[in-house]
């Protein structure tokens, strides 16, 4: 998890699963037989033979093979002296690369990422190719992906000798189109696809073919960019222009300049209050790796939420930068990754699957918002691009730069023990006070076990009245006066759907998931009860199927039931929602953004989306309708959650020239979470938090790892959990503690019943011995339609 850490043990030479890798550096012996990783859930190689008209590719290349029926690309990882005995081996059917594709510190983050997190070497180095490079090729079809789509291109021409120029446009005056189409070439800077020239132009292609016909103009196949973000810098947020840095963000630039020459290959945690302009150091500390010629990688923990950082990247560095996401089909997937590989383009941004981006070596890696949860991935690997980053960094001697309002308590628990560095920007740009945040007690008088009527009724005021949904009397107030003085308002809550649930009041019934055994969420939009886990869809039930009764009601509030209520109460107010529900087209996050910053939007309801890098300086108020979604989920880390999204929430306000107000409703008004994030008092929480996570025996004090047993068979998956600590327990590794097995808190998801343990270590190499032990006896410890799941560093017990 922390940089050094991870160096010390975990020296990423020898992939433990699968002996004899080699470093991509050696060519492969001759002799034909080379072990190939697929990209399957499979924990060992396949030993293929290359023809002898065929070159041995090298360690690291591609290559199409047969599997089953099937023809895949696989990844050459080492030689094989002695053919397999009694197999009759298959031939590799293409070599892909004739060089190595990946760098050898590339190479090697693979192989440590694969040991780390217990995954099959296939899977780790699928991860650095774009889908189309990797997935199962069909016959004739086998280097479509590979290939990047050509265009004709209209290239820019050069300036020409005044005598020479004063010629041609002569030539051309009897052709007026010939004319503009020439004068237009001229002002290009780099080539422009022939289509969009026309168009812009407003000449036809035979005026192009005549001019080159003449020697005037070149019209030549080009690689075509796909980059459906360069069309559409519409929906960005507009940027204003940056003033001076401050002291404190020049300090911060500075220190990250030292790193970058010292190539020390070391991690820096940037810990800066919000509004303090931690983008800013981002920025400054990217052009100062590309200075020296280097190449950056920014990752962001969702690039759909991520548009003011993207929008600043992008006024900066122009076309410089290439932006990974979701929203890119394979193909424009495919073309960004050859550019990056080629060179052509210094700076990568996207999500966490940009940290496999090509460069090659990256001199810095910026991990925005490193607390956040969407840089874990939640299948195999189950890695966590920060501590990637770490890793990363650490191979190549880059820097890797993890900034954050509030750090997750294992970085700063890094920072503290001289692992990482530590940077902070503890006030905010323009010397803008953090907005007072308010708590709005919905408590009834705490029961203190005393007498209420002698001490308890005169210090604790009874609970303000509820005037709408979701919204006291003080929160509804703070939202008409915002509005009256032509403010912007952001209304939290952490739930969507209408309502959390529904209930028989007859009998108690709970409509349920019949694949997940948790409750069905109320939607209201296409009405619906729907599974948020697995998507299970049905209509809302008329009558109670227990007991046939038909008084039904909906309990706990949604986004839905919220943004209609701010409508009841606020009629003239423009109200808009965002949430999974109303963000699934693409970029819809970022046109929302737009609306708000063009004041096109009163207030804006939402979930924790609007709690993620809005930076909007009419916000005036933001208002948290539930503090406690989160605190009472059975997870060890349910209190961090809420303290990182009351502060994120909190800070979106008073972004502007007016001091910003934040009103936090909550059942829980003592609750330490909430006591100091109403405080803005990170480090409090920090020791507060540290200290109770250590008497638990979870991280930061300890190494953790969730090994989770699922099947569809509840008695076998209870039996195979069993099996599993059994085994543990019998190798009394020193240095471990085995907590469960027990029933996970969510038992029966998509279908499957799901069993846990939980390992505790006091170090990273017990919990590699354990891991793998497990991983080599999954076959004998488990029956065959169940299945172990490895979650080493695990966000989320759930
Ligand atoms: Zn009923
Ligand atoms: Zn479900």
């Amino acid at each position: 998890m922390g940089g050094k850490a991870i160096r010390a043990n975990n020296e990423p030479t020898h992939y433990r699963g699968q002996p004899g890798i080699d470093q991509p550096s050696k060519a492969t012996e001759s002799g034909g037989l080379v072990e190939i990783a697929l990209p399957l859930p499979i924990d060992r190689g396949f030993t293929y033979r290359v023809s002898k008209a065929n070159r041995v590719p090298p360690v690291g290349a591609r290559v199409v093979v047969g599997f089953g029926r099937r023809r895949m690309v696989g990844f050459v990882v080492g030689s094989v002296a002695e053919p397999p005995r009694g197999v009759r081996l298959r031939p590799v059917l293409e070599v892909l690369d004739a060089e190595p594709v990946l760098s050898d510190t590339e190479w090697r983050l693979a192989l440590w990422m694969a040991r780390y997190y217990v995954a099959p070497i296939g899977l780790a180095l699928r991860l650095f190719f774009p889908p189309g490079a990797t997935y199962a090729v069909g016959r004739g079809e086998k280097r479509r992906a590979a290939r990047r789509k050509e265009r004709l291109h209209v290239l820019p021409l050069g300036p020409l000798p005044p005598k020479e120029e004063a010629e041609r446009r002569e030539a051309l005056g009897s052709a007026p189109g010939q004319l503009r189409a020439w004068e237009a070439a001229r002002l290009l800077d780099r080539p422009i696809e022939r289509g969009d020239f026309c168009r812009r132009v407003g000449v036809s292609e035979a005026v192009l073919r005549a001019l080159a016909g003449r020697g005037f103009l070149a019209v030549e196949p080009r690689p075509i960019v796909r980059d459906p973000l360069l069309a559409s810098d519409a929906v960005l947020p507009v940027v204003a222009p940056e003033g001076a840095l401050t002291g404190d963000q020049q300090g911060a630039v500075g220190t990250v300049r030292e790193m970058l020459a010292a190539r020390s290959g070391e991690a820096v945690l940037l810990q800066g209050v919000t509004g303090s302009g931690k983008t800013r150091v981002y920025v400054e500390a990217v052009a100062a790796a590309l200075e020296s010629g280097g190449r950056a990688i920014v990752l962001v923990p969702e690039i759909g939420l991520a548009a003011p950082v993207v929008s600043r990247f992008r006024d900066r560095f122009g076309d410089r930068l290439a932006v990974l996401h979701s929203g890119l089909s394979d193909g424009e997937r495919f073309d960004a990754w050859s550019r990056i590989r080629a060179g052509e383009v210094p700076i990568v941004i996207g999500a966490r699957s940009a940290l496999f981006a090509p460069v090659g070596r990256a001199d810095l890696i910026v991990v925005d918002e490193e607390h956040e949860g969407a840089y874990k991935q939640d299948e195999t690997p189950r890695y966590h691009a920060r501590d990637v980053a770490v890793a990363r960094a650490a191979l190549e001697g880059g820097v890797a730069l993890l900034g954050s309002a509030t750090p997750s308590l294992e970085s700063r628990a890094n920072a503290g023990s001289g692992k990482y560095g530590h940077l902070r920007l503890e006030r905010r740009i323009a010397e803008r006070p953090l907005p007072a945040v308010e708590i709005v007690s919905l408590a009834r008088r705490r029961d203190r076990g005393g007498d209420p009527a002698k001490d308890g009724a005169t210090q604790v005021p009874e609970p303000p009245e509820i005037v709408a949904p979701g919204l006291s009397r003080p929160l509804a107030e703070a939202l008409e006066e915002t509005l009256a003085a032509g403010d912007q308002a952001l209304l939290l809550l952490n739930r969507r759907g209408f309502s959390a649930f529904v209930q028989c009041l007859d009998c108690g019934w709970v409509a349920e998931c019949p694949a997940c055994r948790i409750s069905l969420t109320v939607h209201r939009d296409r009405p619906r009860l729907l599974c948020h886990y697995c998507a299970h869809d049905e209509p809302l039930p008329d009558a109670c199927p227990e007991c046939r009764g038909i008084r039904l009601d909906t309990r706990g509030l949604g986004t839905q039931q919220v943004e209609r209520a701010v409508k009841d109460l606020l009629p003239g107010a423009r109200v808009t929602r965002m949430d999974v529900d109303t963000t699934s087209a693409k970029w819809s996050h970022a046109r929302i953004y737009r609306a708000m910053q063009e004041r096109e939007v009163d207030v804006l309801v939402g979930t924790q989306m609007i709690a993620k890098g809005f930076d909007l300086p009419g916000v005036a108020l933001v208002g948290v309708v539930s503090a406690d979604t989160a605190l009472h989920l059975p997870d060890f880390r349910a209190s961090e959650r809420t303290f990182q999204l009351l502060v994120q929430v909190a800070g979106r306000a008073g972004r502007g020239d007016r001091p910003g107000r934040v009103l936090v409703q909550t059942w829980l008004p003592g609750q330490s979470a909430i006591v100091a994030a109403a405080g803005h008092d990170y480090e409090g929480f920090y020791r507060h938090e540290v200290e109770q996570r250590r008497g638990l025996g979870y991280p930061p004090a300890t190494r953790l790892a969730n090994v989770v047993v699922s099947g569809p068979d509840e008695e076998s998956v209870a039996g195979g959990a069993g099996a599993v600590d059994h085994y543990l327990r019998e190798r009394r590794l020193p240095g471990l503690r085995i907590v469960g097995p027990a029933p996970c808190p969510l038992e029966r998801l998509r279908g499957r019943t799901r069993h846990h343990l939980l390992l505790k270590a006091d170090g990273a190499p017990v919990l590699d011995d354990a891991l793998w032990d497990l991983a080599r006896r999954e076959e004998t410890l488990l029956a065959s339609a169940d299945r172990l799941e490895i979650d080493r560093d695990p966000l989320s017990l759930l």
